[in-house]
């Protein structure tokens, strides 16, 4: 799953980061669609991974999404030790699978597979920007 590594360091090298931090300043959670085979990657590539095209494009991720798993984080990786204990979370959103940090405000024992979530982008201090999931 790669949970470990999630942070906006890890998570940005992968992929169109400005692009992807310029949605997110608009408000919008974006992954990349395949035009080629239809495959949908969050986070999102430059190019498939799949079919090896890159004929991709930007496609939005909101409404409803579905908690499917999610893990209690108590050692964070370098740079994030100051955020622990957070949860990170699977989430489906009609078949696009995000993952990223349930937000604080929600109670650790109110969390429950299957059950309604959203996500939004959250301002992180310097200036960061990242998302999290919030209850629907
Ligand atoms: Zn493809």
């Amino acid at each position: 799953m790669g949970f470990e590594k999630f942070g906006v360091v890890s998570f940005t090298a992968q992929t169109r980061a400005s692009d992807f931090i310029d949605y997110l300043e608009k408000g919008e959670i974006r992954g990349t669609k395949c035009n080629l085979c239809g495959r949908v990657f969050f986070p999102p590539r430059a190019d498939c991974s799949w079919c090896m095209s890159k004929d991709v494009e930007w496609i939005e991720i909101k409404g409803q999404g579905t908690l499917i798993s999610f893990t209690k984080v108590n050692y964070a990786p370098t740079g994030f030790e100051g955020d622990v204990p957070y949860i990170l979370a699977l989430v489906d959103f009609d078949g696009i699978k995000v993952f990223g940090r349930l937000s604080k405000d929600l109670p650790e024992d109110s969390v429950k597979v299957g059950m309604a979530l959203k996500v939004t982008p959250l301002a992180l201090p310097e200036d960061k920007l990242t998302y999290e999931f919030l209850p629907a």
